[in-house]
């Protein structure tokens, strides 16, 4: 094979490009630029597979094999050296291809008299279009310049195929971002929505990307790559920064001047690339070498690359975050991920959010909820396959996405909405009435909160007052520590729209899952287990007693109720408490109103609490049982770990035989006890709860109303003697028993 320069690959490139602007069928052009890349690689095939679907590749044009193959040979994502190729994103180079590792033979190409095989990926950032491969009969090992050049041919055949230049009825590829495409993630926060797509970050689409002249193009990078320069050097000379985040935009500054970034661009460029088509070739080579490190702290800093691709394209292509687009009517979110502020921002008037990562935990989560927006997490390919503006379905309850779904599919789905709906409006009639089930006892049910945005769900929802307020929530969405006074006037805020109905404020609950952006986490193996949440508090107590402070103030003389989250044995109780009381003490000799009232209590999280001295029963004014840390302590299965976290039932009778333990120690020294788990707001969890004792419960706003509504149709009494009846039987859970008998009670 003869060497390739720099100008055969500018002459291929260019061959491509003006065979891809004659008119003609998808399958035609595709014939033709196999036909081309062979002749100019100096090899006798040259083929193209495509993914059929995100599974199968289909051989979709070749020159050299044979020609009934085309559209029948199949292989599956990772099989054979084509699946190799389209699995890792990386390329694969055998000069004796049949004893190469993972070969699969296929009879029908006749490619057993080629000996040397070359395969690249077809890929846009972030989305594997196929797979190019080049073969010849003499053993040989492809050169570097080699691949090199094909992968330059490669980044081009993905542009090309964005900009739909294969498509076609004829067999030639389907057109992407027009199929339905249904997507199965988990779900974040539940409730159904029908609208249209916002994308976060909008793809930059590249029209040109091969370079009439490379020294234009080399003008245009190094000018892009100069404003890029400043505009991170500006951001980096801002005075607010505080040490973490000017970490983080070193490491950018580096990146942005580096030499071998802008030198490898260059390279690209002399190849034939237009500049917008080398910058994507970077940030693929980029996102594979991502894919393939083990260390947390190198990803992250690719990811920066990464971010800083993103920002390079846009100012080549002018199109910016804000495109100018304006937000179609009913926004469902479209992101990779995002953090909360950036999610409140949006605010409510987004219908759903969909994230292609994400966590059941993440900050973001936490926003969503709180704002009752559906959402999907782990969305997998939601950002490649959407398009600002296509028609989208969002079902938070399943964790499933539907892109511009059939019509059949969006009826079914605006059925369920309507349902859903109604039953809101069951609900709401039930608004003022208590939770008094057909025995006669009462369940007093409270509302989660964590933002002002909650409050008005106090009075929708008909909750009787605030159950749990995560306080870190305000910690989370900002971007440093927040000041006493700015806390203090939040909190009077959110007391003034609880009109005198009880808000229990938990002190800040951070570690684990819950990371400040501005303080460094410490290097944990297992954070859940580790320094968090009260730990923190008391081993660092100046925010905490600044917190504390900021409630007694907002209080100002009105009642004010606290609780400490992870308290894991008295004597943190006793120590956490103390801090209230000299902080009343202090305020009040600096002439301060101090609440009429005060309440300290404790969150019953870990499994060592149930069983601690009766003097923790007796000092703590009420405890709250935090179902969602309690349960994965109980059972040892992490509530973030998606592989594990719906393994055990909260219906399991050892884990209510448990609560029952606790039920009757508050019983039996007088201590109120509350659930706020996310637990409690499930209706047959509810009442499980209910029937083994509970008479107050915290949940989603949301929740109340469902919860509400089945607590008034049955007997506590009743559902008690099914648990105990289950658990006789030697059943491992309550709930096949409960659900047999629900089923009766309303047949
Ligand atoms: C809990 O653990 O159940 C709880 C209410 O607290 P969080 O979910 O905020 O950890
Ligand atoms: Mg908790």
């Amino acid at each position: 094979m003869p060497e390739r320069s720099e100008s055969d690959s500018r002459k291929l490139l260019r061959r491509l490009r003006d065979t891809l602007a004659t008119p003609g069928r998808g399958q035609d052009r595709l014939d033709a630029i196999t036909h081309l890349i062979a002749d100019s690689m100096g090899t006798e095939v040259c083929s193209i597979y495509l993914f059929r679907d995100p599974e199968t590749l289909e051989l979709c044009a070749t020159e050299g094999l044979n020609k009934d193959a085309v559209h029948k040979t199949r292989m599956k994502l990772g099989e054979g050296l084509v699946g190799r190729v389209a699995r890792s994103g990386l390329p694969v180079n055998a000069a004796d291809a049949p004893s190469e590792k993972g070969f699969r033979y296929m009879p029908e190409t006749g490619e057993e008299l080629f000996s040397s095989f070359l395969g690249v990926p077809i890929q846009r950032v972030g989305e594997r279009l196929g797979v190019l491969v080049v073969q010849s009969k003499t053993a040989r090992q492809f050169s570097d310049d080699d691949i090199y050049a094909l992968d330059v041919v490669a980044m081009v055949l993905a542009e090309m195929t964005e900009l739909g230049a294969f498509v076609g009825d004829d067999g030639g590829m389907r057109a992407l971002h027009k199929q339905p495409v249904m997507l199965r993630g988990s779900s974040g926060q539940e409730g159904a929505a029908e609208g249209h797509v916002w994308l976060h970050e909008p793809r930059v689409v590249i029209t040109n990307p091969v370079a009439d002249d490379p020294l234009t193009e080399i003008d245009r990078i190094r000018e892009a790559v100069g404003q890029l320069r400043v505009s991170v050097d500006d951001l980096l000379s801002a005075e607010s920064l505080d040490k973490e985040q000017k970490a983080v935009l070193e490491a950018y500054r580096m990146f942005a001047h580096s030499r071998g970034w802008l030198r490898r661009m260059e390279e690209d460029i002399q190849r034939g690339l237009s500049a917008e088509a080398a910058v994507e070739r970077e940030q693929n080579a980029a996102r594979n070498r991502l894919e393939q490190v083990p260390d947390a702290y190198l990803r992250e800093r690719l990811q920066d690359l990464d971010d800083l691709s993103n920002r390079l394209l846009r100012i080549l292509t002018g199109q910016g975050r804000d495109t100018g687009a304006e937000m179609p009517e009913n926004p469902v979110l479209v992101a990779r991920n995002i953090g909360p502020a950036e999610l409140l921002e949006y605010g409510r008037k987004l219908k759903g959010v969909v994230l292609d990562e994400g966590s059941v935990g993440s900050h973001a989560a936490i926003v969503a909820r709180a704002l009752a927006i559906p959402l999907v997490i782990n969305a997998g390919r939601a950002v490649n396959e959407a398009l600002n503006g296509d028609h989208i379905l969002v079902d938070g309850d399943q964790g499933i996405v539907h892109l511009r779904p059939e019509e059949t599919v969006a009826r079914a789905f605006r059925d369920k909405i309507a349902m859903l709906a109604e039953a809101q409006k069951r609900y709401a009639s039930l608004r003022g009435l208590p939770a008094t089930a057909a025995c006669g006892a009462t369940v007093a049910l409270h509302m989660n909160a964590g933002l002002m945005a909650d409050l008005p769900s106090l009075e929708g929802s008909g909750a009787e007052g605030v159950g749990l307020f995560r306080t870190e929530l305000q910690f989370l969405v900002r971007s440093k520590m927040p000041q006493r006074a700015e806390l203090a006037r939040l909190y009077a805020r959110v007391m003034d729209a609880a009109k005198g109905r009880r808000v229990a404020f938990r002190t800040l609950d951070i570690g684990s899952d819950k990371v400040l952006p501005y303080m460094k986490p410490p290097e944990e193996p297992n954070p859940a287990m580790g320094w968090r949440a009260i730990r923190v508090g008391l081993d660092k107590p100046g925010v905490l007693r600044m917190q504390l402070q900021a409630l007694i103030r907002a209080a100002a003389g009105r009642p004010l109720t606290v609780m400490f989250p992870l308290i894991t044995e008295l004597g943190e109780f006793r120590e956490a408490r103390a801090h209230v009381l000299r902080e009343l003490h202090r305020e009040k000799s600096l002439g301060h109103a101090v609440p009429e009232k005060v309440e300290i209590g404790a969150m019953m999280e870990t499994p060592s609490l149930a069983y601690a001295p009766q003097a923790f029963f007796e000092l703590t004014d009420f405890i709250s049982i935090g179902g969602n840390d309690l349960k994965q302590f109980f059972f040892a299965a992490d509530r973030e770990n998606e592989l594990v976290r719906r393994r055990y039932d909260t219906l399991n009778l050892s884990f209510l035989t448990f609560l029952q333990t606790i039920v009757a120690r508050c019983q039996a020294s007088g201590t109120p006890l509350s659930f706020c788990g996310e637990d409690a707001g499930r209706p047959i969890e509810a009442l499980a709860l209910a029937a083994i004792g509970f008479r107050s419960l915290s949940m989603r706003p949301a929740s109340v109303g469902p919860v509400k509504a089945l607590i008034r149709q049955v007997s506590l009494v009743e559902a008690r003697a099914v648990i105990d009846a289950a658990r006789e039987a030697g059943a491992e859970s309550a709930r096949p028993a409960l659900m047999d008998w629900l089923a009766s009670q309303q047949g």
